[in-house]
């Protein structure tokens, strides 16, 4: 690849001179690698670097972390979404300890097999942590080598996927292979921002091909956005004698393991009153009466828009509620509300209720 050293000193000068100094920077240490950068997919250094410091606090070690109870470590990742990392963080932290006598697996491939570990986490703890030359790429890595070497192909194709991994490899040196990694992420975080980058601060700008065409803007190429469909929830406050009536989710899919509100999806033709009686049914085997409305929030996922309707409701029976779709189910008092982790759309109302 032309101009292939050039560029990989150019990154190395500039992050040794501009990187942030950022906690998981200070260490070598793999789990702390490994925590910041399960931490900081899908959110920015600042949101994820307070989670971060707690976390670590929490769980100094991955046996710490193993013997943790699902709840304690959903609470520590409340409101940062994708709880599934954490989940898999907590998963993997157990067969850590079980399989490999609570020392993480000292190169990619074997990195790769614990869950939650993807090409991308896999190379970025082996190549930070044990100095292995493998390259990593994420949203910013793909941003800055299509405006490197102006690729037109859309990166959302599973070919250019393999191109952009290709180049990456080629890159990555033997030394140093987790600065030079980390160049590349810090560079697109800071300096090839997605709209208007900063290309007269940039360390590569005389080898930029999208740059000298006027093109950066242009570059990614990305497949054109579906848009996010939008549902209407409606969530029971139940309450007796003071407390409230709460369930915790299924360990799967969205959301698992969260405690929430009784509540879901209003059907095509229902009102907010039919759709709570009968999801309280379905969800709580108990007829519910349904009084006013205490919030209505907004809530966005990358993949769905929500509106949350709140109502304050009651017990029309002495039965006593069964939890049908969550695990568990608790009468909490609101001040208790704190001690579990809610998902980040029911703090836009707990403090009303
Ligand atoms: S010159 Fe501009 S577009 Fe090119 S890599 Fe640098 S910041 Fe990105």
């Amino acid at each position: 690849m032309k101009h292939a050293l050039a560029i990989r000193d150019a990154l190395l000068q500039w992050f040794q001179g501009e990187a942030r100094d950022l906690p998981w920077r200070r260490t070598k240490d793999p789990y702390k690698v490994w925590i910041s950068e399960i931490l900081l997919q899908q959110t920015r250094v600042d949101q994820g670097l307070p989670y971060y410091l707690r976390f670590i606090e929490a769980f100094p070690t991955v046996a710490d972390l193993a013997t943790a109870t699902d709840d304690r470590v959903l609470k520590l990742w409340e409101g940062l979404g994708y709880y599934t990392r954490a989940r898999n963080l907590h998963k993997a932290a157990r067969i850590v300890v079980d399989e490999y006598g609570g020392k993480l697996p000292q190169n990619a491939e074997l990195l790769a097999l614990l869950p939650g570990i993807g090409r991308y986490t896999a190379g970025a703890i082996a190549s930070i942590a044990f100095g292995e030359r493998v390259p990593v790429v994420d949203g910013n890595v793909k941003r800055v080598l299509s405006r490197l070497f102006n690729l037109d192909a859309c990166i959302d194709d599973p070919e250019t996927e393999r191109d952009l991994w290709g180049l990456a490899e080629t890159l990555v040196p033997q030394k140093s292979p987790g600065d030079f990694n980390q160049s590349m992420m810090e560079l697109g975080a800071r300096i090839c921002t997605p709209r208007k980058p900063a290309c007269d601060s940039c360390p590569v700008r005389a080898w930029c091909q999208a740059q000298a065409l006027g093109l950066q803007e242009a570059r990614p190429v990305r497949r054109a956005k579906k848009e996010v469909p939008h549902e209407e929830i409606v969530v029971a406050a139940i309450r007796r004698e003071g407390l409230y009536l709460i369930g915790k989710r299924p360990p799967e899919g969205l959301l698992g393991g969260l405690w929430e509100f009784p509540g879901g999806k209003v059907e095509r033709g229902e009102s907010h009153e039919q759709a709570l009686i009968r999801e309280c049914k379905e969800e709580l085997a108990v007829p519910v009466r349904v009084g006013g409305m205490v919030a209505s929030v907004n809530h966005a996922y990358t993949h769905l828009r929500v509106t949350l309707s709140v109502y304050r409701c009651s017990l029309a029976s002495a039965k006593e509620p069964k939890a049908r779709r969550h695990t568990e189910l608790r009468w909490v008092a609101p001040a208790d509300f704190t001690q579990f982790a809610f998902p980040k759309a029911n703090h836009k109302f707990l403090e009303l209720l």
